[in-house]
Order: structure tokens, then C-alpha cells, then sequence
């Protein structure tokens, strides 16, 4: 069926009663989140004048360890202005080819910018290797772009990244003279799963995106962090982008909840796809790759002709999976997982 049919059919089922595993970017603000929106003060943020945004902002920066932020309302928008004010046209970024910016980004880069994108074989944990990443990186030579920006991505499809592997990669790429951006967009849940400090993962990066949208349960938006010149550029970029908002301190008091409260219970969500994986690997009729059980994704293989009838089995029964990857949340709770657990059990019972 096609995907988005489907979506509008889901719509019109009330939401808080589904468990809904496609993504953490289904959470909706907490009644405690929604209190700092609505008591949120506002003022026009073109003009940098609500105080929300400037705080989140900062808050954000020195959070990740940088000078300054700028509040986006997307993660691809941050994504892209990142992209955009380290490059010109004519030159390229190198990244991972499972990476977001590569394939789930429409390309804006190379479409808006000018700026061309250089695939790297990833293995299933997300990784690639010095010799790929200096085989790509090219000489000064009028035949090819200039190689300008590592994009790295940390966590890649929920596999943390090893940092002394990530440092290596960006002192490569300094040496050679390129930039370095973090696609952040769930390195919180790489700092809670490593217990370190946010900013130990992004000593070594140039800019730094963050989503506030996905574990972290905010409604919208991500914040970009870097050098005070880099972030003035990024401003307008934002702005010719159709990114400047106005009174939008009400989305960021829910972002500046959500990096004031939401960090450390991601660990929950780890936890939580532990129990899972763990007792779906037990099942006869589903393979779950344990390996990439590293923060709140469950990767999981049915036989083929099970996937749709468990699909409808867990949707009649107010459950939504996705077709392979499943995301623990902060509005899944033990108990919603102790249900899909034994749902998945009578499944294959009976098939
Ligand atoms: C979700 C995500 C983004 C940005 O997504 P938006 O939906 O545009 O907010 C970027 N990178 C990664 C790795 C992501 O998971």
C-alpha cells in the first residue's frame, strides 16, 4: 500500500492509544512540557529578540562544547544550512551512505547549493575507514570538486560511534583541509549510552546538529551549533532558506525542557530495547540483529511472508511496528513493551 494512504488512515485513530515503534519522532510533549510552551514569554526571533530561542541556543552550544547555536526547524534544515555554509558550489561533501544527509535528505545540498555529495561504503554499524575516506578525499586538480566537508553521524541507525575512530576521521579530514560536521541528530543517546559528557563527542567537529524532536520529545526543531562566524553565516542561510520563524520561543521552551529533562531517561529507552530484542530473539520465526541493540533501536527479520500478517496482527491490536526497524520512546513504557512482547509471542504461536 502506499506508505502515505496508510498515514492518513492512521490519522484518524486517536493517537495517545497506539504504541507506535516506526520512530522516536512520534513523541508528543509531556503535560509538563506543554506547561513551559504555554507559559513560554515570545518576541520576534528575526529580530533576536525571544528569549526562549536565545536561551535554547546557548544553553545548546555550551551543551555541545561551541560558541554559538541557531534554533532550526528541522533537523534536514539544519542539516542543509550546515552544508551550505561550509561549502560553495563547486565543491563536496563527504559522508556515509547510509548516513541521513545522503539518502533521506532529497539531496538539497547539491540541489540548492551546488554542492555535490561523495558516498562512502558503510558496514551495517555505520562505519567506514581512514583508507576510504583518504581515497575520496581529492587532490587539487582541475578535473575534480574540491573536497571541502566530512559529514560524520553519530548514532547511525541507533549504533553508537566509536569516538577515537570519529576524532581520527576529523583529524584526517582537518589535515587535508575540510571542515567537519556532526549530524547529531540522536548523539544524546550515544552520551547516555557512553556516560560521558556531550561535548566529549564534539571536541573534534566544526558545527554540530541536534535533534530536539526525536527521543528528546520535543514537538519540533533542532538546534546547530558552531563558531560564532560559522553560526552568523548559518543565520542567512536560515533566512533565505524560509527558515527564520518569529514568535517561536513557544518551540523552544519545549526544547529547552527537553535538554533540561529528557537526556538521562534516554537510558530508559535503552533498556527498554534490551527487553525486547532480548525476548524477540527468542522467538522461532524472527531474527533480531543483537549486535546493533545499542541504544533504542531493535532491528528485526521476519520471513517474508509473515511481514504483512504481523503487521495487520500488531495494528488490530493497536500496535504499529515498522517493517524492520523498531524505536523504543519516552511514550512507550515498560509495560506498552510487555505487551508488544507477548503480542509477538501469540503471533507465533500461531504461524
Ligand atoms: C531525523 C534525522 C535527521 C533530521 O530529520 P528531520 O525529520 O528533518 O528533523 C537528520 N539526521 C538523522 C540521523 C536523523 O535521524
Amino acid at each position: 500500500m502506499d506508505k502515505y494512504a496508510d498515514m492518513q488512515k492512521l490519522a484518524d485513530i486517536p493517537q495517545s492509544t497506539l504504541i507506535d515503534m516506526r520512530s522516536d519522532t512520534v513523541t508528543r510533549p509531556s503535560p509538563a512540557m506543554r506547561e513551559a510552551m504555554f507559559h513560554a514569554e515570545v518576541g520576534d526571533d528575526v529580530y533576536g529578540e525571544d528569549p526562549n530561542i536565545n536561551a535554547l541556543e546557548a544553553y545548546t552550544a555550551q551543551l555541545l562544547g561551541k560558541e554559538a547555536g541557531i534554533f532550526l526547524s528541522s533537523g534536514t534544515l539544519s542539516n542543509l544550512t550546515a552544508m551550505l555554509a561550509h561549502c560553495e558550489r563547486g565543491e563536496e561533501i563527504i559522508a556515509g551512505d547510509q548516513y541521513h544527509t545522503f539518502i533521506d535528505e532529497a539531496r538539497g545540498a547539491s540541489v540548492l547549493g551546488g554542492a555535490t555529495l561523495h558516498p562512502l561504503t558503510t558496514d551495517k554499524f555505520g562505519r567506514f575507514d581512514q583508507h576510504a575516506l583518504l581515497a575520496a578525499i581529492k587532490p587539487d586538480d582541475f578535473h575534480f570538486p574540491i573536497s571541502r566537508l566530512l559529514s560524520l553521524e553519530n548514532t547511525v541507525s541507533g549504533c553508537v560511534q566509536d569516538q577515537n575512530h570519529l576524532n581520527a576521521l576529523a583529524d584526517t579530514a582537518h589535515e587535508h583541509g575540510l571542515n567537519v560536521h556532526l549530524d547529531g541528530a540522536r548523539l544524546m543517546n550515544a552520551a547516555v549510552k557512553q556516560q560521558v559528557k556531550p561535548a566529549e563527542l564534539t571536541e573534534k567537529m566544526d558545527s554540530v546538529s541536534l535533534c530536539l524532536s526525536k527521543g528528546l520529545g520535543a514537538p519540533v526543531g533542532s538546534v546547530l551549533v558552531g563558531s560564532e562566524s560559522f553560526i552568523h553565516k548559518a543565520r542567512r542561510l536560515r533566512k533565505m532558506l524560509g527558515g527564520g520563524m518569529r514568535q517561536a520561543g513557544i518551540l523552544a521552551a519545549a526544547g529547552l525542557y527537553a535538554l533540561k529533562h529528557h537526556i538521562e531517561p534516554l537510558a530508559e529507552d535503552h533498556n527498554k530495547a534490551i527487553q525486547l530484542a532480548g525476548a524477540l530473539d527468542a522467538l522461532h520465526g524472527i531474527e533480531v540483529d543483537m549486535e546493533r541493540v545499542q541504544t533504542n533501536m531493535v532491528f528485526v527479520k521476519t520471513r517474508t511472508e509473515d511481514s504483512e500478517s504481523l503487521q495487520d496482527f500488531m495494528r488490530q491490536n493497536g500496535v504499529i511496528i515498522g517493517a524492520e526497524r523498531n524505536v523504543l520512546h519516552r511514550d512507550i513504557s515498560m509495560d506498552d513493551v510487555d505487551k508488544v512482547i507477548s503480542l509477538f509471542q501469540q503471533f507465533y504461536r500461531q504461524h
